[in-house]
């Protein structure tokens, strides 16, 4: 019998048995009625959430799903996820391109600041986030092979000045190790990169991803390799993220996490301090904390950047300086990400 890769939707042959975070990411939830039974809510609750969802349906593993209080509607990681018939509504000043990153220089490569490249690895995620900021990105013009990367490894390659190489998307961990090491060594390869860094929310959706194979290139890399994760809530990061963390760490990753300001998830002081302390507990530093960008369908999470510096304010006389994320917004043109705060 052949079972199908869930990334590349080809057939994988017998001999090659899916990875145990494969399978988890098979039985993601993509079924509102399941969602609902499975945390127990209201009727009314699920029963608009496909037309809400519009192009970008509900899609959430089943590691998260646990740490989400069932009966609670309002539960800070069930709003992360859950579609909601505002996403559909037009607001002046919100558009799908606020970042203007929809053309690339080369397939696949961003370069708005110096020194550092971004690379869109792959559309795909382990959840689908309601206020993603790239959900209408242009995934379809992504390489889709190790093959396909070449132009823009050739770029990299050429321009000396890159010091590091971010691997973004989409969520690069949802490629296979054995792609994820093929293009790996095409960087390390590369004498002036010193930094790999990977943008990614998968040790904490599904924490079995953090495999051996993915710890065994991270502890032979030549490349400072650094992980950003996303964690917008303490309740996300349970025993099986920190134990994976762990494992990420024992690799010698350094990690470092970022969080978008979200209203109704996490626009508090305290909300925030408890992250910023689990986190510090878990040997992560917090990055950023990013102010929301103005993309479609995604109004009904926006904190007001008053607010927003208010509870920096209150971060700052509560915690010591590294516990305290740096509030940034991107704004287009810009060489850097802007402090708000
Ligand atoms: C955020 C971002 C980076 C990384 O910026 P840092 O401030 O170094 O974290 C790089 N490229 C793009 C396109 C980005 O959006
Ligand atoms: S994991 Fe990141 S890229 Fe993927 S849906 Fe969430 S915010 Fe968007």
């Amino acid at each position: 019998m052949l079972t199908v890769d869930p990334l590349t939707q080809q057939p994988q042959p017998q001999n090659v048995s899916a990875a145990r975070w494969q399978e988890q990411l098979k039985q993601a939830v993509r079924d509102p009625e399941q969602l609902g039974r499975i945390l127990h809510l209201p009727e009314k609750m699920i029963q608009h959430i496909e037309a809400a969802a519009g192009g970008f349906p509900l899609f959430a593993p089943r590691p998260f799903l646990e740490r989400i209080q069932p009966g609670n509607p309002e539960d800070p990681l069930l709003l992360q996820l859950l579609p909601r018939s505002e996403e559909q509504q037009l607001e002046s000043g919100y558009s799908a391109d606020p970042l203007k990153e929809h053309t690339f220089e080369s397939a696949g490569l961003l370069q708005k600041y110096p020194g550092r490249v971004l690379l869109v690895t792959t559309g795909a995620c382990a959840i689908h986030c309601r206020y993603c900021f790239r959900k209408d990105f242009p995934y379809e013009d992504v390489p889709h092979s190790i093959q396909q990367w070449q132009p823009a490894l050739e770029a990299i390659q050429q321009d000396h000045s890159v010091r590091e190489v971010i691997l973004s998307g989409g969520d690069p961990l949802m490629l296979v190790d054995q792609e994820l090491c093929q293009l790996h060594s095409r960087i390390q390869s590369m004498d002036h990169v010193r930094t790999i860094r990977i943008h990614t929310r998968l040790p904490i959706m599904i924490p079995s991803r953090v495999t051996a194979d993915l710890q065994q290139w991270i502890r032979q890399s030549r490349l400072q390799v650094i992980l950003v994760i996303h964690a917008n809530h303490a309740a996300e990061l349970d025993s099986d993220v920190a134990e994976s963390l762990r494992k990420l760490q024992a690799a010698g990753a350094l990690l470092l996490n970022q969080s978008v300001l979200l209203k109704d998830i996490n626009d508090h002081v305290d909300v925030l301090a408890d992250l910023s302390e689990r986190l510090l507990e878990l040997q992560v530093l917090p990055y950023y904390l990013h102010q929301l960008d103005p993309v479609r369908g995604t109004s009904h999470f926006h904190v007001p950047v008053e607010r927003g510096k208010a509870i920096m304010a209150g971060l700052r006389s509560r915690l010591p300086g590294y516990a305290v994320p740096r509030y940034v917004q991107e704004q287009p043109g810009e060489l850097s990400k802007t402090p708000l705060a």
